[in-house]
C-alpha cells in the first residue's frame, strides 16, 4: 500500500533542504551522482552506531545477535525490493564497482578464456569498462562495443550485429548516467541468453528510479549502490542468479565466507556469504533498510511517475535558455539531463551557478569512451530525485541565462 505522492511533505523528511550555499537555498540536482538521505535513514545510522552495533555473523551476545539480525533482515528486504527469487541471491558490496569487480573476477575467470568477447555498450561508466578491460588482460578475451544513434537511442539490432559464438557476456547499463537513455534489458538479456551468454545489468541508475523486477528482466546479475537509494555510501548490492553463484569461487578471502580452514585448504561457505568476506559496513547497511522502506512507502511507480514528469518539464524549461544543446534525447529517458551551452566550459557552468546555489555535475561522467564517441570533452548534467520539484529547473534555467550573459554568446 503506497501514500499519495506529497512532495512538499516528502521534502520535509529531507534536512540537507535547509541549508543555503552561497546564501541561497540549496537546488541540489547532482542526484545521479549521489542522493541526499531522509531523516529516517541518518536516524537509522545513529540508532545502530550508539544502541545496535556490534560485529555480525560471529558474536554470541545480545547485541552481536541483534546487529545479526538486523543486517540479515535487510537482505530479505532488498530481495523483496528487485523481487529476486532468494535472500540468499543478495550479496551486499561496498557498491556497483565492487559488485562488477566481483562478477569479473569471480565469473569471469573462470568462464572466459582467449578469444571470447564481452559486449557492452559506448555509453558505460568506467564501472562497466575497467573490469572487463582487467578480465580480458588476465585471460586474453576482448571488449566489443555497441554505440548509440547520435539521440542517445539504443538498438537491439545493433547489439545482434555483434553477437557471435564468442560472446560470453553481454553487460549494459539499466539508465546512462549521461544519456539518461533506459536500455531495453529485458530483450537484451533474452539475447545474451539465446546465444548462450549471461546478461549483465548495471542498475546504478536504474533502481533508483523505477521499479526492478529482476524475474521478469531474467538478466544474470544485476547491480547498485545504496547511496543512489538514499541510503549511506560504502555499502551496495550485487544480486546474482543462485545457479550461477554456487559454481563462482569466492573473490576475496578472509573471515566469514568460509566453511572450515586448514593452513594450507579451506572450504568455502555457500553463497552470499561465500562472497562477504571481512566486516562489512554494518550500521551502513542497516541504514539501507531504512532507505528501502522510505521508497517503498512512497512507492517506486510513484517515484517514477513523479521523476518523469519533472524530466519533462526541465526539458520543456531549459529549452527555452539560448545555445543550450541536449546531449541525450531518446524517448525513452530517466533521472538526467546532460546539456552543453554555447562556448561555456562545463566546469564553468557548474561554477558560476553555484553562486545561485544550484549544484549540477561538470565532466566526463566517467564516461570517457562516451565523450570520445560524441566529439565532446564533457556535459554539464542536471539530474533529479524524489525531492526534486519543477522550480529547481526554473532556477536553473535563470541562472543559466546568467551565464549566458557572462560567455557573451
Ligand atoms: N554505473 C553507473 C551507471 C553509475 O552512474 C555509477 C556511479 N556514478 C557507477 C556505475 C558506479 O557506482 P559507485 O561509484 O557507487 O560504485
Amino acid at each position: 500500500m503506497t501514500l499519495k505522492f506529497d512532495n512538499k511533505k516528502i521534502r520535509s523528511e529531507f534536512p540537507f533542504l535547509s541549508r543555503e550555499i552561497n546564501n541561497k537555498p540549496i537546488i541540489y540536482l547532482d542526484s545521479a551522482a549521489s542522493s541526499q538521505k531522509p531523516q529516517q535513514v541518518l536516524d537509522k545510522l545513529m540508532l545502530t552506531y550508539s544502541q545496535g552495533y556490534s560485529n555480525i555473523h560471529r558474536g554470541l551476545h545480545t547485541l552481536s545477535e541483534e546487529a545479526t539480525e538486523a543486517y540479515e533482515e535487510v537482505r530479505i528486504k532488498i530481495s523483496r525490493f528487485i523481487n529476486a527469487s532468494s535472500k540468499d541471491e543478495i550479496i551486499f558490496t561496498s557498491g556497483a564497482t565492487m559488485s562488477i569487480n566481483l562478477i569479473a573476477n569471480s565469473y569471469g575467470l573462470v568462464n572466459l578464456k582467449s578469444g571470447d568477447e564481452i559486449i557492452i555498450t559506448v555509453a558505460e561508466h568506467h564501472a562497466n569498462i575497467i573490469p572487463w578491460q582487467i578480465l580480458c588482460e588476465r585471460t586474453g578475451a576482448r571488449i566489443v562495443a555497441v554505440p548509440v544513434d547520435s539521440d542517445g537511442s539504443f538498438h537491439l539490432r545493433e547489439l545482434k550485429k555483434r553477437v557471435t559464438k564468442n560472446t560470453k557476456i553481454i553487460s549494459v547499463p539499466h539508465v546512462s548516467n549521461v544519456l539518461g537513455t533506459i536500455f531495453p534489458i529485458k530483450e537484451i538479456s533474452a539475447i545474451a541468453h539465446e546465444n548462450n551468454a549471461i546478461c549483465v545489468v548495471d542498475g546504478c541508475q536504474g533502481a533508483i528510479h523505477m521499479p526492478v523486477d529482476i524475474q521478469d528482466i531474467d538478466c544474470d546479475f544485476y547491480v547498485f549502490s545504496g547511496h543512489k537509494l538514499y541510503g549511506p555510501s560504502g555499502i551496495g548490492v550485487c544480486w546474482g542468479r543462485g545457479e550461477i553463484l554456487a559454481a563462482m569461487p569466492p573473490f576475496l578471502g578472509g573471515g566469514d565466507m568460509i566453511d572450515d580452514v586448514d593452513i594450507e585448504h579451506a572450504t568455502y561457505s555457500d553463497p552470499p556469504s561465500r562472497f562477504e568476506a571481512g566486516t562489512p559496513p554494518i550500521a551502513e547497511c542497516i541504514a539501507l533498510g531504512s532507505a528501502v522502506d522510505f521508497v517503498e512507502k512512497i512507492g517506486m511507480d510513484n517515484i517514477e511517475k513523479h521523476e518523469k514528469s519533472l524530466l519533462s518539464y526541465g526539458h520543456q524549461r531549459l529549452a527555452s535558455v539560448k545555445g543550450l544543446s541536449f546531449v541525450g534525447t531518446s524517448s525513452l529517458k530517466s533521472g538526467v539531463i546532460s546539456f552543453t551551452l554555447n562556448s561555456a566550459h562545463p566546469h564553468d557552468i557548474s561554477t558560476l551557478i553555484d553562486q545561485d546555489g544550484i549544484a549540477i555535475r561538470a565532466g566526463h561522467h566517467c564516461a570517457q569512451p562516451l565523450m570520445k564517441f560524441l566529439n565532446l570533452t564533457s556535459t554539464a548534467r542536471a539530474s533529479v530525485a524524489v525531492y526534486s520539484e519543477p522550480e529547481d529547473f526554473d532556477a536553473l534555467a535563470i541562472s543559466l541565462e546568467k551565464v549566458n550573459r557572462i560567455f557573451g554568446d
